[in-house]
């Protein structure tokens, strides 16, 4: 079980940070976050405060009050704290991270920032655990603010669709947002979090210069992380199938980028800052749902607090609940239900509306299918990016930005190659507490592993070729270029050639086996139309040629997603009984398996032409395997839409005072995860501890 521990075992007080010339924010007037009037220290229960609106009481009050604690939220948290405010993080999950735990902390920042110049001078860390050369150019590193902006609102960048979906960009959150990149990137540093070589940049176009290194510890005798180090247990690598409750997927080596010991990923920059929050005095409230925002009118006034609910993870297995990693500034607050305060503001860092069906399908109509979730089910529990703070901005006269920027499919959803668990975009193994909503890690099968068998739907059909299946279609580009950076420097931002029509019509091209899989089948019926699961099917010839590890933690015959069976009719009714989204029979799945098998046969499939892509097995040798297949939700784009100060904006295009956003909530931003959570969260946590309280 979880060890219980507080970041303080290893500190003494909490160190003075403070904010020096680099660290002050460009965009706008904000030179007062300094100089803000100070409050209580502590988030404390407000006895004799006045009632809120409608006589709401008030259980708790505090300057700042942050809805989630990941990526944006621990920033927010982090910088309104360094600012003097009060803080309270709300976080309807167990333990603090987000999706920022689970990332690869691959983190594309940029606008000629430290870690850029660093290894343009091809200088060290000042640890000197970074041992290794730069891996770039210093013409890919030399970058700057203004060429930042133009590279996240070009127009002329296109996608598969022939889309040039960074038009939609809003103007005055990407200039922000360039201009805090090196603030941000230093901010972070300062906050234990360390940086490798970098190493390209973000794809999906846009990002012409490189801007991403990843986030680094040295594999030591202890954890710490001041000294930046971390052991083999707590990085989940002591035990080739185990993980561990500090590491929810395994550190991946980092020995070409920092130097032999080193190793990488979202543990080594959510850790620290979370340590440095903790350290700092930042409250905590976890197993705690933010669900509605309170404001003085329903769409007028400030935003003035949250009304938020009792929601503890509790262990499938042993009944009991589930506790984070450290516990130091944690509230243990079991209430049903409590109204929280905010003297200066709330702000809204959740995530996003990739695992609510009903959200997520507006963008989508096909992806109201809640067969299929969003990355990380297993850690984030039930409120994983379940668009609260969508729909409680929303409630209050929110506007929306960048909504159809979700369609950016190979950003935003597509098929994973992990087979035989609900949770298919990431891996996880034994060892930390959520690894039972899983019940399995997964069989990781690749792309390639798609010509090992053949793909079905809900009603048993095969729907698509199987070996074009799991392609996602290329990335957003600078048609001029092949991608940048690396690949060339020649592009020609903001230039109307980039779309010559030739290059327009390659974009066409793409693969589209996603829609397939989305696609109603016979089984579909109203109000819903669900699409239904999907099944990859293979017999034990498929096993015995592809080595393939069909058993515990891999998969896991109870979990759900993976069925084994004599007969391929007993397959298809063991599928039906046991899996939680199976609605009708698989009638059709024997059909499909013996036309099949006379494909392979003959050397040929009419239907999807197989034939011309690899090669074809026959399905005939009992035991017969059925691993499902998930189409995965993974970013969302469309959101709130806010000004340069993080503000959100009302339907008339004015602030909502006192509320801000970051993060996956944000909508109108073009581009994939950290680096736009942290700026976003910098932002937001340096305007709100600005207010008055
Ligand atoms: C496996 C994986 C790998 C990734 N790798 C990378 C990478 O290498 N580089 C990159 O740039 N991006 C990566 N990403 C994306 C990146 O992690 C996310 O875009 C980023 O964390 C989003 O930040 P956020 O603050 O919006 O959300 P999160 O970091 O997810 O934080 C949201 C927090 O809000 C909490 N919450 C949700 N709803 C509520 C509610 N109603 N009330 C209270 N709390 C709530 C959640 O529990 C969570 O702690 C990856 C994501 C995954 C899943």
């Amino acid at each position: 079980m979880t060890k219980k521990r507080g970041t303080d075992s290893t500190s003494g007080k909490t160190p003075a940070v403070g904010m020096n010339r680099r660290d002050f924010f460009k965009a706008g007037a904000a030179a007062g976050v300094g100089a803000a009037a100070l409050a209580a220290p502590v988030a404390a229960p407000a006895a004799g405060h006045e009632a809120g609106p409608g006589g709401i009481t008030w259980d708790y009050e505090v300057d700042v009050l942050i809805c989630g604690g990941g990526c944006a939220g621990i920033t927010a948290a982090i910088r309104a704290r360094d600012a003097g405010a009060s803080v309270l993080v709300v976080d309807a999950n167990y333990d603090l991270g987000g999706r920022m735990l689970h990332s690869g902390s691959f983190l594309s920042l940029g606008g000629g920032d430290v870690i850029q110049k660093r290894d343009m001078a091809g200088e060290a860390d000042a640890e000197g655990y970074i041992t290794v050369p730069p891996v770039e150019d210093p013409a890919e590193l030399d970058d700057n603010v203004d060429l930042l902006f133009t590279d996240v609102t070009d127009w002329s960048i296109v996608d598969p669709k022939a889309q040039s979906p960074y038009r939609y960009n809003e103007r005055e959150m990407m200039r922000a947002w360039a201009e805090n990149c090196p603030p941000t990137r230093e901010f972070l540093m300062a906050n234990y979090v360390r940086f490798t070589r970098v190493s390209g940049t973000h794809g999906g176009g846009g990002l012409s210069r490189a801007r991403a290194p990843y986030c680094f510890l040295m594999l030591g005798d202890v954890t710490d992380i001041r000294k930046g180090t971390i052991t083999a247990e707590d990085a989940g690598l002591a035990d080739a199938e185990r993980t561990s409750p500090f590491a929810p997927v395994k550190m991946e080596d980092a020995t070409s980028l920092v130097g032999p010991g080193a190793v990488r990923n979202g543990v080594a920059l959510a850790r620290p800052l979370e340590f440095s929050m903790r350290e700092k005095g930042v409250h905590i409230m976890l197993n705690r749902h933010f669900d509605d925002l309170i404001r003085e009118e329903p769409f007028a006034g400030r935003v003035v607090g949250i009304r938020a609910s009792y929601t503890p993870r509790i262990h499938p297995v042993s009944g009991q609940r589930l506790e984070s990693f450290w516990q130091n500034g944690n509230i243990d607050e079991r209430r049903p239900s409590v109204n929280i305060r905010a003297r200066k503001a709330v702000i809204l860092a959740s995530g996003g509306h990739a695992g609510n069906p009903e959200i997520r399908s507006m963008f989508y109509g096909a992806m109201r299918e809640p067969a299929f979730p969003t990355s990380g089910m297993a850690l984030l529990g039930p409120a994983a990016q379940d668009g609260t703070a969508l729909k409680a901005a929303l409630r209050v006269g929110a506007n929306m930005a960048g909504m159809q920027q979700n369609l950016s499919y190979p950003t935003t959803f597509h098929i994973a190659s992990r087979l035989g668990t609900r949770d298919a975009y990431t891996d996880m193994y034994p060892g930390h507490p959520t690894f039972a909503f899983r019940g399995a890690t997964g069989l990781a099968v690749g792309g390639s592993g798609f010509e090992e068998f053949i793909a079905v739907n809900q009603v048993g059909k095969r729907f698509f070729n199987e070996i074009r299946l799991p392609k996602r279609p290329g990335a957003n580009r600078y048609p001029g270029d092949k991608a940048a950076p690396g690949q060339g420097l020649d592009h020609k931002p903001l230039d109307w050639r980039n779309c010559a029509a030739e290059w327009v019509r390659q974009s066409y091209t793409y693969d589209h086996g996603l829609d397939a899989a989305l696609a109603m089948n016979e089984g579909s019926k109203a109000p819903h139309y669900h699409s239904g699961s999907l099944w990859a099917i293979m017999d034990q010839d498929t096993i015995d040629r592809t080595g393939w590890e069909l058993r515990f933690p891999f998969v896991n015959e109870s979990n759900g997603y993976f069925f084994k069976a004599d007969t391929i009719q007993e397959l298809a009714g063991k599928i039906f009984a046991g899996h939680p989204y199976a609605r009708i029979p698989l009638s059709h799945l024997g059909t499909t398996v013996d036309t099949w098998n006379g494909y392979v046969a003959a050397g040929a499939d009419p239907e999807f032409e197989r034939e011309k892509d690899g090669p074809m097995y026959a399905i005939a040798k009992p035991p017969f395997y059925a691993l499902s297949i998930m189409v995965v939700w993974h970013d969302s784009y469309g959101g709130l839409r806010c000004n340069g100060r993080h503000q959100v904006i009302d339907m008339d295009g004015q602030p909502i005072p006192g509320l801000y956003a970051g993060g996956e909530a944000v909508g109108g931003f073009n581009k994939h995860g950290l680096g736009k959570g942290h700026v976003q969260g910098f932002i937001a946590g340096t305007f709100a501890a600005a207010e008055l309280g």
